[in-house]
């Protein structure tokens, strides 16, 4: 038998649906998320203020779950990385990032989570520990709640920005990724602002078509990488089926008629992609779509080939992208010493456990 699905992986509209089902009102499923999101109770006997006969129907049907913390890196004021275990075994890692001083020059309260949508992941990126283990499946909804729920009991504070850029392709585990954007943001889930949430995509385009045709206004950060086709194709497999020609487009398609811009996600990978004139293709490409850019000098996953530019050939591709008035920033990944980029994690504890070693 399969176990009960998770009260925290319920929608408003999929808890009131089951509640009209069995002849309880509108008025009870907002009580029972006011006590699932703001009084974070974590049994269904805790509900006080319900009927008991409401609350046993609750617990015959759904049950909580949180997953197990297994391993924590980092300290408090910096970047904290964790591995959770699911049920079935499998390791899922997320990062919080806390936001030390704001532009202004203020304490900012910005508690940020970079989650994992998927354990492993099927695209296969040359450069990326994710993409080499394979997938091996999707998150539920509720694995990807249960590591903000995670976050917060290690943080001992609210998570109040997203971005779903740990392991996996959010846009190839749409339908669960999108149950939890609504657990996410709405009023009567975690309340997180759509604005305050990014997804970031290889350039998957079917589900890129999928999000421009949802309401909320999350933002979307695309993993570019390579301004053209041949560089892309030497490091992304997903380029060799949604070339430049096909990806562009349905950017172009995303931003229309939602008044926002994508970022332009470009890791810095020496003798790759870091030349004066893939500066300028990078130009060219963010120019046509009103694109900011995020240049990420890369880091090294051990076992892989590629390497990270000098910090002057980093910095002179910036000034190129900049001077050509292009909003660009450069970001370090904070906890290079932690493995902090996405997937290296869980490969050293997969390796550990299998004496594997990556290709
Ligand atoms: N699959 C989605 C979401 C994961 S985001 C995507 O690819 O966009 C994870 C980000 O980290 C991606 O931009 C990815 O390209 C980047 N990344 C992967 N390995 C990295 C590494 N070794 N150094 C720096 N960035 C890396
Ligand atoms: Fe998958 Fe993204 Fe890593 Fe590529 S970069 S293998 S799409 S997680």
């Amino acid at each position: 038998m399969s176990p009960l699905p998770l009260i925290t992986a319920q929608t408003e509209e999929k808890l009131l649906a089951f509640l009209t089902e069995h002849g309880h009102t509108k008025f009870r499923a907002q009580q029972v998320l006011d006590w699932v999101w703001r009084k974070r109770v974590t049994t269904f006997d805790a509900m006080s203020n319900l009927p008991p006969a409401l609350k046993n129907l609750l617990a015959e049907h759904f049950r909580f779950h949180t997953p197990e913390i297994v391993e924590i890196h980092g300290s408090a004021d910096t970047t904290r990385k964790f591995l959770t275990k699911m049920e079935d075994g499998s390791l899922v890692e997320s990062v919080i990032i806390p936001a030390a001083v704001a532009e202004n020059g203020e304490k900012s309260e910005r508690v940020t989570l970079c989650v994992s949508s998927q354990v492993g992941c099927a695209f296969g990126c040359k450069f990326c520990a994710s993409g080499l283990l394979g997938l091996k499946r999707h998150l539920t909804t509720g694995e990807i709640i249960g590591q903000i729920l995670s976050a917060e009991t290690i943080a001992g504070k609210r998570v109040n920005n997203i971005v779903f850029m740990g392991m996996g392709e959010p846009l190839s585990n749409f339908d669960n990724v999108a149950d939890a954007l609504e657990i996410i943001t709405s009023h009567r889930g975690l309340e997180i602002g759509a604005r305050h949430i990014t997804i970031s995509t290889s350039g998957f385009v079917p589900g890129l078509k999928k999000l421009a045709a949802y309401p909320r206004q999350i933002r979307l950060a695309v993993s570019l990488h390579g301004a053209t086709d041949e560089v892309r194709d030497q490091i992304m497999p997903v380029n060799k089926k949604w070339p430049l020609s096909q990806l562009i487009p349905a950017l172009e398609e995303w931003s229309r008629g939602r008044n926002q811009m994508p970022t332009l996600e470009y890791i810095l990978i020496r003798d790759i992609n870091d030349s004066p004139k893939d500066a300028s293709h990078l130009v060219r490409i963010a120019k046509r779509l009103h694109a900011k850019v995020n240049l990420i000098p890369y880091n090294t996953v051990e076992g892989l080939p590629w390497k990270r530019p000098s910090e002057e050939r980093c910095r002179s591709f910036r000034d190129a992208v900049h001077k050509a008035r292009i909003p660009v920033t450069m970001r370090y990944e904070k906890g290079h010493d932690i493995n902090a980029a996405c997937g290296q994690l869980r490969l050293r504890k997969e390796q550990e456990k299998n004496g594997w070693t990556p290709r």
